[in-house]
């Protein structure tokens, strides 16, 4: 008799609840953090550190690649353009979203006027909009792949590609080689990727020990509706535009995704997440060349969830302070939380220091952060969550879209 294999989605699930459950008796231990933190976490770091260490060469090879079997530049110009057409609709519905659900919170005064007076806040040296487009062009080739500088390794896979395909038949043996090496690199990721439900429970297990108790606190109205946007969101959005223009049902879709999303749920972060979702996506349709450009340009650039956040966030400090947001505010913030979800980075906690940016747009205290930088690994496990999976929703419907192109150019 043959051993039915339970598949990889359940055993990350398994993970999950394995990681939570240990963490919730840990609370309960007396040194149950330093446990956590001190046995625990380093096995999630470690796999942390794999991922990381993958994505530079599959975003590099895997665009390259990508962009050598299109064969053609304005077909890479016709994918990029609906890409981020795409991404930027949704991000923009996002914060529309985000201040709806916090103007209806406020009404129900679930968010209230708070003590603020002792409140500290240091936001890092922020970067403009403009210093965010220069700085997407590497002025070295070497030091975005050594600094993972995910927009700048874009910008490389997209010229040696350019390049190869420009070189026509002499760079036949570069794009053989581009070929082999996306190859060997998928691989290794496969076998790192093996090894994720032990590392899901290695993740989650010191997040619950650390933010436990906090999250009772008065910042569970937030939290709660926080996610209730996030949920809202996948469930609109990504439903209705999967399903009505790459004519996938929704649960398909999030059954489908499962594996990355609970990937980016633990990690909180879109980078580490990525290679399970260039898998999750291939399985569920999408084109290698589309998916292996699109996912990665949209784990760096679209950030949905993040987008959430800041909109939610900024209605709760003006509430705490007190302070209430006419239109044109409400229409500031949808546009710098686009722009910033834009400039944030896909690594944890990058999305509050984008915060910073937004709340001063709108000449709101950044000391107003301290209010929800406590808990902001578990508002960063949702936002993760919906970025990857709004990444993953654009690039089954431009698989789709490049599939009926395709078809009808055949029929002519
Ligand atoms: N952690 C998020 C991500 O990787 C970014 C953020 O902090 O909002 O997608």
């Amino acid at each position: 008799m043959t051993k039915r294999k339970m598949p990889l989605a359940m055993w990350i699930c398994v993970g999950l609840i394995v990681g939570v459950a240990a963490g919730l008796v840990l609370m309960a231990v007396p040194n149950g953090k330093d446990i956590a933190n001190g046995y625990i976490k380093p096995w999630g770091t470690i796999f942390l550190n794999l991922l990381k260490f993958i994505v530079v060469p599959i975003v590099l090879f895997s665009i390259a690649s990508g962009v050598i079997s299109m064969q053609d530049v304005g077909k890479v110009g016709s994918i990029g353009v609906k890409t981020i057409v795409y991404y930027m609709c949704t991000t923009a519905f996002a914060v529309l979203l985000a201040l709806l659900l916090g103007s209806i919170a406020k009404g129900m005064h679930l968010f209230t006027a708070l003590e603020t007076s002792g409140l500290e806040y240091t936001p890092p040296e922020g970067q403009s909009l403009m210093d965010t487009i220069v700085n997407i062009f590497p002025s070295n080739a070497v030091a975005p792949l050594v600094n993972a500088s995910m927009l700048q390794v874009i910008v490389i896979a997209l010229l040696l590609g350019f390049g190869i395909l420009l070189a026509e038949e002499k760079g036949l043996v570069a794009a053989q080689v581009v070929d082999s090496l996306n190859e060997v690199f998928m691989r290794i990721m496969d076998l790192i990727i093996k090894l994720s439900p032990i590392g899901v429970a290695c993740l989650i297990c010191p997040v619950v020990v650390v933010n436990g108790a906090e999250v009772l606190g008065h910042l569970a109205m937030v939290l709660l509706v926080a996610y209730v946007g996030y949920i809202l969101h996948a469930a609109i959005v990504y439903s209705a535009t999967v399903g009505g223009l790459a004519g996938i049902s929704p649960l398909q879709f999030f059954s489908g995704m499962a594996p990355a999303m609970m990937m980016a749920f633990s990690s909180a972060s879109s980078v580490g997440a990525l290679p399970l979702n260039l898998e999750c996506v291939e399985r569920l349709g999408a084109r290698r060349e589309v998916a292996s450009f699109v996912l990665p340009l949209g784990a760096t650039i679209n950030m949905d969830g993040t987008a959430i956040y800041q909109g939610i966030c900024a209605v709760f400090i003006a509430t705490a302070y007190g302070v209430n947001l006419g239109v044109g505010e409400m229409a500031t913030i949808v546009l710098t939380a686009t722009l910033a979800s834009i400039g944030t980075a896909g690594v944890p906690g990058a999305g509050m220091v984008m915060l910073a940016m937004v709340l001063e747009s709108v000449g709101l205290p950044v000391e107003g952060i301290a209010l929800v930088a406590g808990v902001d690994r578990i508002f960063d496990m949702g936002r993760t969550t919906v970025n990857i999976t709004g990444d993953a929703a654009c690039a089954l419907i431009v698989s789709k879209m490049e599939d009926r192109k395709t078809a009808r150019t055949r029929i002519r």
